[in-house]
């Protein structure tokens, strides 16, 4: 196989540069942005946000699908009680329940979203750069990661599939097997030659690594190939197992959880649909519009560490503490495998 040093120089040179100058405003553009305040108390948003067709570091400026209104929706208390109530109710008539996350599960750890008040894209567009981000190894899972570590405990969970690459739903204890992480992970290496992954310590790897397109100076021990990061960057593809495995898995649910995404990427967006498909009810939870609000059995306007909170309360489960798994991955180095 093809195993060239320069991947891109297969690419014509504009998409090189390109690529170069949307990774170059993407991380100028990172911030350490912590949970905003309310700005609007409204229950109901604007009409959802045209979808774009891109990946977390391919997002640009010409691809990233919705406009720049950073506005967030909150329900009223009474009405996010009731919600969370039915949401229960769900759960509790669920037994395979899939999960699909994004950048707004992550925001409370202090990874800043995209479109929010203090969101990626949302600092782009006023020409400001933001602070610097955090180290990967001081952000820990939130109570919305942990959360669904009980869904898991309690036998309810199937499967997450998240768009998040900063490994927090492994470090969680999510094992991999019930894991499509669609944009890859900023932990985990892969070899190009058998697909065998590897795992990189949370303490070991930063922001502006993991947004070039790098090769590792070792070789893969089971077959000699060229091991590469496993983040999706501009011009790859999503991994297909990952891909093909979450479209399984939510044609196969009885409910469907969306959790801190405005569904605006393409194909990853499309997943959820899966479930409405297949007439299963689909409760999205976010703070900002999406595309599928019209078509939710319930729609919750909250932050997803509140609406998890809350369920958990509901059912009567215990969160576990935030746990971080970082140095049992870390062990299990070249020894698992992609989900199959
Ligand atoms: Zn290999």
């Amino acid at each position: 196989m093809d195993r060239k040093l320069e991947t891109d120089s297969s690419k014509p040179q504009s998409i090189v540069q390109e690529a170069l100058s949307r990774v170059s405003a993407l991380l100028s553009a990172l911030s350490t942005a912590s949970t905003s305040t309310a700005s609007n108390p409204q229950p109901e948003g604007p009409p959802p946000p045209p979808r774009g067709s891109s990946s977390l570091f391919s997002a640009g400026s010409s691809d990233k699908g919705a406009p720049l209104d950073p506005t967030e929706f909150f329900d009223p208390e009474p009405q996010l009680r009731a919600k969370v109530r039915q949401l229960a109710e769900l759960v509790r008539k669920a037994d395979k329940v899939v999960v699909f996350t994004g950048a707004g599960i992550s925001t409370a750890a202090g990874i800043p979203d995209f479109r929010g008040p203090k969101g990626v894209w949302t600092f782009e567009a006023r020409n400001e750069k933001p602070p610097p981000m955090p180290s990967i190894l001081s952000v820990k899972p939130t109570p919305t990661h942990m959360a669904l570590v009980a869904m898991l405990k309690h036998g309810k969970l199937d499967y997450v599939v998240s768009q998040n690459v900063d490994g927090l739903h492994l470090r969680s204890g999510i094992p991999r097997d019930q894991l499509a992480e669609l944009h890859g992970n900023l932990n985990v290496d892969r070899c190009e030659g058998c697909g065998e992954e590897f795992y990189r310590s949370a303490g070991k790897v930063d922001w502006g690594e993991a947004a070039r397109k790098a090769y590792r100076a070792e070789m893969c021990p089971a077959c000699g190939g060229r091991i590469r990061d496993s983040i999706v960057h501009f011009g790859d593809a999503l991994p297909r197992r990952a891909f093909v495995s979450s479209i399984h898995r939510s044609q196969n649910c009885d409910l469907g959880l969306v959790l801190g995404t405005s569904l605006t990427v393409s194909p990853a967006c499309d997943v959820p649909e899966h479930v409405l498909r297949r007439r299963k009810p689909l409760v999205i939870v976010n703070l900002q519009p999406t595309s599928l609000d019209d078509e939710a059995t319930v729609r919750i306007w909250a932050r997803t560490d509140r609406v998890m909170e809350m369920l958990c309360a509901e059912l009567g489960w215990d969160v576990p503490p935030t746990a971080d798994l970082d140095e049992q991955l870390t062990r299990s180095f070249g020894r698992y495998t992609l989900d199959s």
